[in-house]
């Protein structure tokens, strides 16, 4: 039996609100914020002990996790004199699980250093599904003896752990996976739109391609065709879900990482575009496998 340990939860979204519940059913004494009032009372229905700011969620805590948007609210939340850094008692633990620049988790994680604490970038995969499961892939980077003091928090909320490299290798490699599944996404639904122009039946050419060589979690679990796969948000009008507006922001985060180092990703260029486009239609809000219907809209829209 894991020790309780106390926790700030920041960010309680699609992702960060189960992560928070799981957390609190493990046991451990979490006390979460979010600037959203509708996710501080859900939330509070799964249990969780909410704090009416990220300063008095860290009172007593031991351990911080945070899953933000994107890197301006992660540096925005722990940097600087009035960040979180400055105000956490020494030796905190703090885990950004959020998906930001490899960059910003360097500099964030520096600092944190820097002031006394321990860090580690550990960005998930596995999607809203995952987190509810508590079956998330983390992808840590930061230094070994940290991660092994994270491994029960983690274990909570995950069933795998990939220890990546230094402060920031765990924000690379989710870059790495999402590019991939950014560009695997929108073939997949260029493959369904060729296969239906030609009077094929949608479900039945993703049951073949999920037995084939084309077979990926796009054709298997979130098929982007409406009616092949009745959990995957295709089949609710692409509610909920992974949304297109942060793939968008991951595939831009790739293409800055590739900039970085001089990588040629031209697949990965193109599928950026595809996710601007389908967020120019009005659908940034949507999963992100609505970026098929740049392809099978007429209009784009
Ligand atoms: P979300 O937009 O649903 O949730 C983000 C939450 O952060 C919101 O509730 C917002 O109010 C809150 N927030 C923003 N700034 C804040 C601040 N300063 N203090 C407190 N709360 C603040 O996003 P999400 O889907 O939960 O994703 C979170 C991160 O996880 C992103 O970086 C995303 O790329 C990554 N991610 C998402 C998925 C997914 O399937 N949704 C999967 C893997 C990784």
């Amino acid at each position: 039996m894991t020790a309780s340990l106390t926790i700030a939860f920041i960010g309680l979204g699609n992702m960060g609100g189960p992560m928070a519940a799981n957390l609190h059913k493990a046991g451990h004494r979490v006390t979460a914020f979010d600037l959203s009032d509708y996710a501080l009372a859900k939330a509070r229905e799964q249990g969780v002990r909410t704090a009416a700011s990220a300063e008095e969620a860290i009172e007593g805590a031991t351990v911080v996790i945070s899953m933000l948007p994107a890197s301006r609210h992660v540096e925005a939340l722990f940097l600087g004199s009035d960040g979180l850094l400055a105000k956490l008692a020494a030796g905190t633990l703090v885990i950004d699980c959020s998906t930001i620049a490899p960059a910003s988790a360097q500099k964030v994680g520096n600092e944190a250093v820097a002031r006394g604490h321990a860090m580690l970038d550990a960005p998930v995969s596995g999607g809203t599904a995952g987190a509810a499961a508590g079956t998330l892939t983390f992808i840590v980077g930061g230094e070994a003896h940290v991660l092994e003091r994270a491994r029960p928090v983690l274990q909570a909320m995950g069933r795998n752990i990939f220890h990546m490299g230094g402060a920031g290798a765990g924000q690379v490699a989710k870059l790495c996976n999402n590019m991939a599944l950014g560009v695997i996404m929108a073939v997949t639904g260029e493959a369904l739109a060729l296969g239906t122009a030609h009077g094929l039946d949608a479900r039945v050419l993703s049951q073949m391609m999920a037995v084939s060589t084309g077979r990926s979690w796009a054709t298997e679990v979130c098929n982007p065709w409406p009616g092949v796969i009745e959990t995957a948000p295709a089949s609710r009008g692409y509610a909920g879900g992974f949304g297109s507006d942060l793939m968008l922001k991951d595939m831009g985060l790739a293409v800055e990482a590739a900039m970085g180092v001089g990588a040629t990703i031209p697949l990965g260029e193109l599928a950026r575009n595809l996710y601007a486009m389908n967020k120019q239609a009005g659908r940034g809000g949507l999963d992100f496998s609505s970026v098929v219907k740049v392809l099978t809209d007429r209009d784009g829209r």
